[in-house]
């Protein structure tokens, strides 16, 4: 039936991170709503992906849709050069209002990837137009991800990371280890030494310190002491280095504060925004500035921001994450949230008996299992879909953050599959 769509796409299709000469099996979907993915052999999956961070609201919402057809009847993209609109002026009035007060500047960018690489960008130019042209190198820590482009993959963690491979045509930065202390542990001092010696050391060459904020996905999924952050940001402050927040999957509540920097009370001078921004419906992302970093930038010459994406502001994609964000805030995000992190951390308990499992820990919306050896993908993606769910590992973990609107009922049955899957997952 769906056997020319699947063998096409083997043929033919790169997936991310997959092989084209021995592709793992893909599913095909044919539509979902809610929380729900349905097969195009008839089955429905419980999504505990949220696409990727993205789909907070769920699939095909109401809300989002209309959004999406007004704005199509009217116009579904112009160029952002010399003309402006009504769906960019009010998503950024409303980016400015919820992010932290010093950051007033918004650059919308296509993708969480390249609003990494507008901020890294930002923060060089700011250096370069005050005449600080030596400070071109950025300082992060190990079991980062910040995205697939050159400049955001030159700082995601050195080992999972790219580097290897690429080490020969990446610029080559500043890593410090990953902060031991846990969020919700102890707070040690000692943790931050590290990043404190680097700055000492390097401060002259350093532009700016980008990280993730209290969660590092795709490098890991720690959650880290937020006071790790605010020590980070006392150090930038002293050692005058811009800080980069990258909250391209922490943002918009994920973590149980609209953005992580929250956790820690601090606010960056660059953050990076993406993945929910749309409620999941298409690519777009943002950074935000400072006034003084976008006054920094903008003085002497060239005089200009150096960046204008073709698609930059596209108006169906602001007017979509215009109204996801008026969602977010109808919903009470903050009450889901919690409730889904109760939910979470006792579905998954169990999981912590099983002598293969390392750790696990939630945080705001997110699940995560720590195994001791990387899951075996097809084996398990096959194990998932047949129980109805579809949750998709990477390596040593099997990790799950819903949509904010799924339900007890589902989310139990989302908790009790991924506990089964992996205790049948043994060697
Ligand atoms: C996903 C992600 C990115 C990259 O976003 P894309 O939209 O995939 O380019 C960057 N930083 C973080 C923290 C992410 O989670």
């Amino acid at each position: 039936m769906n056997n020319d769509i699947l063998d096409f796409d083997r043929r033919h299709i790169w997936h991310p991170y997959t092989s084209t000469t021995a592709p793992l099996p893909v599913r095909q979907v044919v539509s979902a709503s809610g929380v729900r993915l349905k097969l195009a052999d008839g089955r429905e999956l419980i999504d505990g992906m949220s696409s990727w961070w993205a789909a907070v609201h769920g699939y095909n919402h109401p809300v989002l849709n209309a959004a999406v057809t007004d704005q199509l009847t009217r116009m579904a993209h112009v160029m952002f050069g010399g003309l402006t609109h009504k769906p960019a002026v009010e998503l950024c009035r409303k980016l400015v209002g919820m992010t932290p007060e010093p950051l007033t500047r918004v650059f919308l960018a296509d993708s969480g990837s390249v609003a990494v690489e507008v901020a890294i960008k930002m923060a060089f130019q700011y250096w370069i137009c005050r005449g600080r042209s030596e400070k071109c190198r950025l300082l992060t820590i190990r079991g980062g991800y910040h995205g697939d482009t050159f400049a955001a993959m030159s700082v995601c963690d050195p080992v999972n990371g790219m580097h290897e491979i690429f080490s020969k045509v990446l610029p080559h930065h500043l890593f410090v280890p990953r902060p031991r202390c846990r969020f919700g542990g102890e707070w040690d001092e000692e943790d931050i030494r590290p990043m404190r010696e680097a700055l000492e050391r390097h401060h002259r060459e350093i532009a700016a310190v980008i990280l993730e904020p209290v969660v590092q996905g795709a490098g890991g999924m720690h959650f880290y002491h937020p006071m790790y952050l605010r020590r980070v940001r006392e150090l930038c402050d002293a050692f005058d280095v811009l800080l980069i927040a990258d909250e391209i999957a922490t943002g918009f509540g994920r973590t149980g504060r609209l953005f992580a920097c929250e956790h820690a009370g601090v606010s960056p001078d660059i953050m990076c925004l993406g993945k929910a921004l749309t409620g999941g419906y298409m690519t777009l992302a943002a950074a935000l500035a400072t006034e003084r970093v976008a006054e920094g930038v903008c003085e002497g010459s060239p005089g200009v921001f150096m960046h204008g994406p073709t698609f930059m502001g596209n108006p169906l994609a602001c007017a979509v994450a215009r109204a996801s964000l008026n969602l977010l805030e109808n919903n009470d995000w903050a009450a889901q949230v919690a409730r889904i992190g109760r939910l979470l951390a006792d579905g998954l308990a169990p999981c912590a008996d099983l002598s293969y499992t390392v750790d696990v820990r939630t945080l705001g919306a997110i699940g995560v299992v720590e195994l001791k050896e990387p899951v075996r993908m097809a084996e398990i993606q096959t194990a998932f879909v047949e129980e109805g769910v579809w949750v998709r590992p990477f390596g040593r973990l099997v990790y799950v953050m819903p949509p904010f609107i799924m339900d007890d009922q589902d989310l139990a049955v989302l908790t009790t599959s991924l506990v089964r899957v992996v205790a049948g997952h043994r060697r």
